[in-house]
């Protein structure tokens, strides 16, 4: 079962959680101020962009972003 990672809207608090892909959308709540917490994905921290928007990838795991390709990478471009 995959990782996800959530970060809180309200207090920026990262918590993780194990939960299969069907869970996976499922909204999570913060732990601390009880919020819905929008998931990020961890897996995307290993690509950068640049200026002109291309995207490379930092050396290290060589993980695609298999969790952001269903939907958007907007949640991760930070
Ligand atoms: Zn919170």
């Amino acid at each position: 079962m995959p990782i996800y990672e959530y970060v809180c809207p309200g207090c920026a608090t990262k918590f993780e959680l194990l939960r299969s892909f069907r869970q996976a959308d499922d909204a999570a709540v913060c732990p601390r101020c009880e919020q819905i917490a929008a998931r990020t994905v961890s897996a995307c921290a290993v690509f950068s962009r640049d200026d002109s928007g291309l995207v490379t990838s930092v050396a290290g795991t060589g993980n695609a972003c298999g969790g952001c390709s269903a939907t958007s990478c907007s949640t991760c471009s930070s």
